[in-house]
C-alpha cells in the first residue's frame, strides 16, 4: 500500500552522524498488527490528515512492518546512571527512530518504541506490551494538554506476537515523535571521547539551541578556554534551566516521573520515557509511584534535587572538552533560581493570586502541602475546589477527613486573597485555568488498559478528548474526575515492561 508518509518531507539528520553514534537496522515485524488508536492532533502537525491515520500504508509503517519511505532506522547508543549508579551502555534496546519530518515548525523525528530486539537490547526483547504502551500513549498526550514539555504519541498499533513477562501479554508498538530523543545519557557516553562528544553538542546546538553558537560580549564572563566550551557552557546553562522548569512543571501537577535515570532526561527539558509514572491521588509528599524504587530515590518530594543531580553528571560528561570545573559549576547554580521561579508562579497561579508575596506565600504554600500530607487529601481536586472555597467551601472540605485543620488553612488563604486587588470571579477563572479537573489517574489509564486488551480503543478516545484540555468541565463525564476507587489504591506500577 502507498504511504501518507511518502507525501512528507523525511531527513535523517541524526543518521548523518558517525556511525558510532548509533547501529542502522531494520524494524521486526508484527503479526497481525492492528491500529488500536492513532492521534489527529499529532499527525496534524506532521502534515497528515485524519483520512491518512486510516490508509493501511500508515499502519505498515506505525506497527514497523514496512519502512519509513526515504527514513533510515536506526537504534541509538546511550549511557547513564541509573538509580545513582553508573550502568554504562545502554541504548535503544527496543526502540527505533525511523527518521525525521521536516516541517514549518521545525524537524520531528518519529520513534517506534517495542519495534524489536538491537544490539543494545542486552537481556530484553525488544518488545513492550499493552499496558506500558498504553500509558505512555496516554501519558505524553495529557502532558502536552497541561501545557507540559513532553514527546508526544502518534499511533498506538496492538499485534498477536506474545510477550513473555510474568505471565504471557499481548505486543504493542507505540509511535512516538520528538524533535529529538537525545539525553543526558547521550552525552554521558561520550564522556571520554572527545571528537564525538564535539560532535554531539554541534549537532544538538545547531539544530535546537543555535543562540548558543553565537559569540556574545558577555562570553568572557563564562570561563571557557575558546568558543568550543563557551557553546558548552550556553548549552548547559539552557538546559539546566529548562530541565528546572520542567520539573517545577512535574511538581505542581503531581506528577511523579518514576526513573529520572539519566537515560530518560531529555536535552530539549521534554518529559522522556514514560514507565511507572504517576499523578498523584492521595497527596503524600514522598510519594513512590514505581514499586521497584524501593528506597524511594525519585519521592515526589525530591526529584528537583534529583534533576539537580542528573544535570552534574551531563556536566560532568562535558569535562571531557577539557572545560574547567568551576564554569561548570556556574552554569549549574541556575538551576535554584530557575526551578523556584517556575515554581512560584505555576502556585500563584495555581492559588489565585496576583503575584508571590515573599513574606507571607512560602508559609501559605508549606501549611498547604502539610494539610494535604497530613490527610491524604486528593492533589488534583484540592487544588481544583479550592477556587469556589472562599464563598462556598462545603465540596472543598469533603476532601478532609478532619475539615477543621481544612478551614483554619483557609481562613490563612482568605486573608492572603485580601491582599490581592482582585475580584473573586476573575479568581475562579484564572484558578480554573490552572488547576486541571481530569488528570491521568492509575485506575483510569488501568480502564483503558483492559478494554485495549479487548481491541476496544474508546476509553483511550475519551481520555483523549478529556486530558487535552483538562482544565474545561464536561457534563457527562463526572467519573472521570473522581478520586482513585478502592481497588485501584494497590495498583503497582513498575520498570521495563
Ligand atoms: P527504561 O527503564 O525503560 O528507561 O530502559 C532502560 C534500558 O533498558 C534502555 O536501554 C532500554 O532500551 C532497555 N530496555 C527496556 N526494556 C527492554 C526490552 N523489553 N528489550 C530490550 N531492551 C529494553
Ligand atoms: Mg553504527
Ligand atoms: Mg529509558
Amino acid at each position: 500500500a502507498s504511504s501518507p508518509f511518502g507525501r512528507l518531507n523525511v531527513g535523517n539528520s541524526f543518521a548523518g552522524l558517525p556511525g558510532d553514534f548509533y547501529t542502522a537496522l531494520p524494524t521486526q515485524p508484527l503479526v497481525r498488527p492492528r491500529l488500536l488508536h492513532a492521534n489527529p492532533q499529532v499527525a496534524h502537525m506532521l502534515g497528515l490528515s485524519p483520512a491518512d491515520l486510516s490508509s493501511p500504508g500508515f499502519l505498515d509503517v506505525v506497527a514497523g512492518n514496512h519502512p519509513l519511505p526515504g527514513g533510515i532506522a536506526l537504534a541509538a547508543v546511550y549511557s547513564g546512571h541509573q538509580f545513582g549508579v553508573w550502568a554504562g551502555q545502554l541504548g535503544d534496546g527496543r526502540a527505533h527512530l525511523l527518521g525525521e519530518i521536516i516541517t514549518d515548525q521545525g524537524p520531528f523525528e518519529l520513534q517506534l518504541k517495542g519495534s524489536g530486539m538491537t544490539p543494545y537490547s542486552r537481556r530484553g526483547d525488544g518488545r513492550a506490551v499493552v499496558r506500558s504502551s498504553v500509558r505512555e500513549y496516554l501519558a505524553a498526550e495529557a502532558m502536552a494538554g497541561l501545557g507540559i514539555p513532553t514527546t508526544r504519541s502518534l499511533a498506538l498499533v496492538v499485534a498477536d506476537d506474545p510477550i513473555y513477562r510474568e505471565t504471557v501479554e499481548t505486543a504493542a508498538v507505540v509511535t512516538r515523535v520528538s524533535p529529538s530523543f537525545v539525553r543526558f545519557g547521550s552525552f554521558e557516553h561520550w564522556a571520554n571521547h572527545p571528537d564525538h562528544l564535539k560532535t554531539l553538542l554541534e549537532y544538538v546546538v545547531q539544530r535546537f539551541y543555535p543562540q548558543c553558537a553565537q559569540a556574545s560580549p558577555d562570553d568572557d564572563d563564562l570561563g571557557g578556554a575558546n568558543p568550543l566550551q563557551n557553546m558548552a557552557l550556553k548549552f548547559l546553562g539552557e538546559v539546566v534551566r529548562r530541565s528546572a522548569r520542567l520539573v517545577a512543571d512535574w511538581q505542581t501537577v503531581g506528577f511523579c516521573h518514576g526513573v529520572m535515570n539519566t537515560d530518560n532526561m531529555s536535552v530539549l527539558g521534554l518529559t522522556l520515557d514514560y514507565g511507572p509514572y504517576g499523578f498523584m491521588d492521595a497527596f503524600q509528599v514522598n510519594h513512590i509511584c514505581n514499586h521497584t524504587d524501593t528506597h524511594g530515590r525519585y519521592a515526589w518530594n525530591v526529584q528537583p534535587s534529583v534533576m539537580n543531580w542528573n544535570l552534574y553528571r551531563l556536566a560532568s560528561a562535558l569535562t571531557g572538552l577539557d572545560i574547567e570545573p568551576d564554569a561548570l559549576k556556574a552554569q549549574l547554580q541556575e538551576f535554584e533560581p530557575a526551578f523556584l521561579q517556575t515554581y512560584q508562579a505555576n502556585l500563584v497561579r495555581k492559588f489565585g493570586l496576583t503575584h508571590w508575596d515573599e513574606d507571607t506565600d512560602a508559609q501559605l504554600v508549606d501549611d498547604w502541602w502539610r494539610l494535604l500530607h497530613t490527610q491524604s487529601a486528593d492533589f488534583t481536586l484540592s487544588f481544583r475546589y479550592l477556587a469556589q472555597a472562599p464563598q462556598d467551601p462545603a465540596r472543598f472540605l469533603s476532601l478532609f477527613t478532619q475539615p477543621d485543620a481544612a478551614r483554619a488553612w483557609l481562613a490563612q488563604y482568605a486573608a492572603r486573597l485580601a491582599a490581592d486587588d482582585q475580584s473573586p470571579e476573575a479568581r475562579v477563572a484564572r484558578m480554573n485555568a490552572a488547576n486541571p479537573l481530569y488528570v491521568l489517574r492509575n485506575h483510569l489509564a488501568q480502564q483503558a488498559i483492559d478494554a485495549a486488551l479487548r481491541d476496544d480503543a474508546t476509553e483511550i478516545e475519551t481520555l483523549l478528548m478529556l486530558l487535552q484540555d483538562p482544565f474545561t468541565e464536561r457534563p457527562g463525564f463526572e467519573a472521570y474526575a473522581a478520586p482513585a476507587p478502592d481497588w485501584a489504591r494497590g495498583l503497582a506500577v513498575s520498570c521495563s515492561s
